[in-house]
């Protein structure tokens, strides 16, 4: 069992604030991504986590104990720093024993725990070779293995494929989400490629200059984003932002687009002013009869679909059609939007109104 609550947490750097009052639970079990931009705080909420920085204030919970300000050796979990820090000169064998021995683990069990380890990851035909001559995907199940072989509560990894060409670590991401579901175990992975999240994780938590953002499932992130940050974020091409000066009343927001007025379903009620209109690209349709209106500027080939970026009143839109719908550049075309899929955002302060 390895749940890990995460309860008002903040760190400080001096007068730095790298994390702000930060809430979110880890279930057991779970693969959970701590997903955000360069410094935003991801990198440091996973070290306390590990213990290797203690939280200014409030509480971190693993399997409901209160180990906020232990040190790391006090709660058994792994820390994966980078995927390829082996010990160059020993072999596959020594490098996944070696935590165990430095244990003080006796020899037999040390040999049967490596044996079990390296036949989940597939490397027990390499156990005798030096770690110098192995391919980078061998290096990596090794340095996986060092990390499974102590059989901590959880694992915590910092962009583990980060130093990977695309296509080998879209190869490992698949390899590593493998791993898990084979074991179990609760694992916390850093990352700043919101594809790599959506992909991967069970949970995805959203951080913003040192806050988060919005915490949940890949797809109630991606369909009902809290936040105009976690909308643009997340996705690609991002969100569409249309800027409409418009009212929320009686659970519908009245939102005119040109000459065009339509209704979006939503709970919050008494919004009114400086509203944004978001729309994925995705959800944007050509209609022959619809009254709002965009030049077709560039379109762009993708296969099954196409993107295309029109020039509208409220600026330039991006929609994904199929790639056999007609478009081109430089026609005027009308747009359809399904106000299901609309979510609307005040602009002051960026929130979704829902
Ligand atoms: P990256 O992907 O770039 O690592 P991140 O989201 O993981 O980003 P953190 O490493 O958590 O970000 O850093 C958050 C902020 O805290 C950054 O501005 C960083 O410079 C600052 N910071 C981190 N560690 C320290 C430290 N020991 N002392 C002072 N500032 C720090």
């Amino acid at each position: 069992m390895a749940e890990i609550v995460i309860k008002n947490v903040r760190k400080e750097f001096g007068d730095f604030v790298a994390v702000r009052e930060s809430s979110f639970t880890i279930e057991d079990g779970e693969f959970f991504m701590l997903l955000g931009p360069s410094g935003c705080g991801k990198t440091t909420t996973l070290r306390m986590i590990a213990g290797l920085e203690l939280p200014t204030s409030g509480e971190i919970y693993l399997d409901g104990e209160e180990i906020g300000q232990r040190p790391p050796s006090e709660r058994d979990i792994a820390f994966v720093f980078q995927m390829f820090a082996l010990y160059p000169h020993m072999n596959v064998y020594k490098n996944l024993s070696y935590p165990l021995v430095s244990q003080g683990m006796p020899r037999a069990q040390v040999r049967a725990k490596v044996d079990e380890v390296a036949t989940i990851l597939g490397i027990k035909d390499i156990l005798k070779k030096p770690v110098g001559g192995l391919s980078g995907g061998d290096r990596q199940r090794v340095a996986l293995g060092r990390a499974i072989v102590r059989e901590p509560k959880a694992f915590m990894m910092d962009e583990p494929l980060g130093a990977l060409d695309a296509e080998f670590r879209e190869h490992m991401a698949e390899e590593l989400r493998a791993l898990h579901d084979r074991m179990g175990a609760t694992t916390v992975y850093v990352t700043h490629d919101q594809l790599e999240a959506m992909q991967m994780g069970d949970k995805i938590v959203v951080m913003n200059n040192a806050v988060v953002e919005q915490f949940g499932k890949p797809q109630d992130i991606y369909d009902m984003p809290a936040t105009m940050f976690v909308a643009d974020f997340i996705g690609s091409p991002s969100m569409n932002f249309l800027n409409f000066n418009g009212k929320i009343a009686n659970g519908e927001g009245l939102v005119t687009l040109a000459d065009q007025t339509m209704s979006v379903p939503t709970l919050r009620e008494g919004a009114a002013g400086d509203l944004v209109f978001g729309v994925r690209p995705e959800h944007i349709h050509l209609s022959d009869n619809g009254a709002y209106r965009g030049k077709v500027l560039a379109t762009e080939y993708l296969g099954t679909t196409q993107i295309i970026t029109l020039d509208t009143p409220n600026g330039e839109v991006k929609a994904r059609i199929a790639s056999d719908q007609p478009a081109t550049v430089g026609e005027t075309v009308g747009l359809g939007f399904n106000s299901k899929t609309i979510t609307l955002f005040d602009k002051a302060t960026g929130h979704a109104l829902r």
